[in-house]
């Protein structure tokens, strides 16, 4: 890291020596006294060392989050008082914005200037927005059939829940999870991706800053295979919440079986977005760029197939081309940067791999193609790339790739790009650019995934569901359709005779 960068964190908290976890309301090291090291992916060089935790770490956290569920103070606050504290982090995270931002870029490698307008300010959104659930979560009085009986259901927190997150948007992962859990009443263990704890940690600051009580949140930093196989399998743990790879999302599954605990997975994806000719084609050629390069790709709803209709297909793709070819790559901390690294030196291998495997099926690209050089050599940086001369069944075509490389297919017709898009073991977002409202019914309607967007792409808003169909998993976050994920239902019959 260079002193310029150190110098852009205000917070004390990249000095501390490792950064600790917390476990109980405590900040501790892990009881076996290791740590880890977390890079900065703009440079490849240390930014932090961090306790690494393992099964004893979790076996504490999940102590600690079982007496916080059972018999602490919290139990006993109000819905008004749990909304209150979830209100009051959201104002804690705007008044460390900068700080979270720059942390957020330097952990993740992401333009500072997206950590600034959109991952900082809506994790901001999602504490707000579940804050007010707290006091909204109601049961029903049921009209049974069954003289003289008042029937009715309560709605309960399901109790201890582990939530594993990925890297690619730390911190409003972290507020995905940890919301609407609280806002029901149940206490957390969070282990945030081994690429990425700080923002995370820096939020587990501010959770303790506004008030909640000990061992409701216990964040525990550390690996996949150690940590957070830990949680997944922990008896003690009553719902794992998991955001990743479909891969590790069936693992997580396996090792649920012990309790049957309650299982909710957001997975990957191959998300298909279709330009039809009658398509506003400025807005469309900018929604494709938006769509795949966002985030360095590195987006479950990456639009990384891109369909495109053979009489717009030449234009659209050499436009795409052009202002790919104009991306500005840079180290994520530079305000002029479009395009910053990938998150670690294992993801550089991986997309690289998936390019070189595409030239060697017969890809052409028509822009990028290779990792980024001169001085940004030691950072994991890739060019934006188009792939020209792809068909349906290539593995660019059908494997999620995680990165800035999109796949341009040529179509037909409506039902023939309809079916072609569907068929993908993923099923999490799709695109749909047309100005014909009979074409957007027809797709919304055809197309197997969990959200649809029409005329724009990557919309997020911490009330409308998110979630996949097939193997991107199962359950919605945001909205009030993520409280089935975190309540369960309890039905009381009162014999009234
Ligand atoms: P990616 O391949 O994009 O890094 P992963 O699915 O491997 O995504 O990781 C997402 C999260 O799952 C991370 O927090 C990671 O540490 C965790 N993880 C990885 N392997 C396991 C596992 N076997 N059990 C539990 N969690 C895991």
């Amino acid at each position: 890291m260079t002193k310029r960068e150190t110098d852009t964190v205000q917070s004390a908290f990249l000095k501390q020596q490792p950064v600790k976890m917390l476990i109980g309301g405590q900040w501790v090291e892990s009881a076996s006294g290791k740590t880890f090291d977390t890079i900065n992916p703009s440079t490849g060089e240390v930014l932090a060392t961090v306790a690494e935790g393992d099964a004893e770490d979790m076996n504490r956290a999940v102590a600690a989050a079982r007496k916080a569920f059972e018999s602490g103070p919290w139990p006993r606050l109000t819905p008004s008082q749990r909304g209150r504290l979830l209100w009051k982090v959201a104002e804690l995270i705007e008044k460390n914005a900068e700080e979270l931002a720059e942390l957020e870029t330097l952990d993740n490698g992401k333009p500072i200037k997206y950590s600034r307008a959109s991952d900082v300010p809506l994790t901001a959104d999602h504490f707000r927005y579940f804050a007010g659930w707290a006091t909204k979560l109601e049961g029903d009085t049921i009209p049974v059939s069954i003289p003289n009986m008042f029937t009715y259901t309560l709605r309960e927190p399901m109790g201890v829940v582990g939530q594993i997150i990925p890297w690619n948007f730390p911190l409003q992962m972290a507020s995905w999870k940890l919301a609407p859990a609280l806002a029901c009443g149940n206490t957390v263990i969070l282990k945030p991706a081994e690429q990425t704890p700080l923002t995370a940690l820096r939020l587990g600051e501010l959770i303790c800053e506004a008030g909640f009580p000990e061992g409701v949140v216990n964040i525990v930093p550390g690996f996949g295979e150690t940590a957070g196989a830990a949680l997944a399998s922990h008896p003690d743990v009553d719902k794992i919440a998991f955001t990743g790879s479909t891969e590790v999302g069936k693992k997580i599954l396996q090792a649920s079986v012990g309790n049957l605990k309650r299982v909710t997975l957001e997975l990957g994806g191959k998300s298909p977005n279709i330009i039809f000719p009658d398509a506003d084609m400025k807005y469309a050629v900018r929604g494709a760029m938006n769509a795949i390069f966002f985030n360095q790709g590195q987006v479950c709803t990456a639009g990384s197939r891109l369909f495109v209709h053979k009489s717009v297909y030449d234009s659209v793709l050499s436009g795409l081309t052009d202002n790919a070819s104009k991306m500005k790559l840079g180290l994520g901390i530079d305000p002029n940067t479009d395009l910053g690294p990938l998150v670690s030196q294992e993801q550089l291998e991986r997309v690289t791999g998936y390019i070189e495997t595409g030239k060697r099926e017969g890809a052409k690209a028509t822009t990028g193609g290779e990792r980024a050089g001169n001085e940004l050599a030691k950072g994991y940086f890739v060019q934006p790339t188009v792939f020209d001369n792809v068909h349906d069944d290539m593995t660019l075509a059908r494997e999620e790739i995680f990165g800035p490389v999109v796949v341009a297919l040529p179509f037909e017709n409506l039902e023939e790009v309809a079916a072609r898009a569907n068929r993908s073991i993923y099923g999490l977002a799709a695109g749909v650019w047309t100005s014909d409202v009979k074409k957007v019914h027809k797709m919304a309607a055809a197309l197997k995934a969990g959200v649809i967007w029409v005329n724009t792409y990557n919309m997020f808003d911490a009330a409308a569901p998110f979630g996949g169909y097939k193997q991107s998993g199962y359950g919605r976050e945001m909205g009030h359709a993520v409280l089935d994920a975190y309540t369960q239902i309890k039905t009381v019959w009162i014999n009234l005779r």
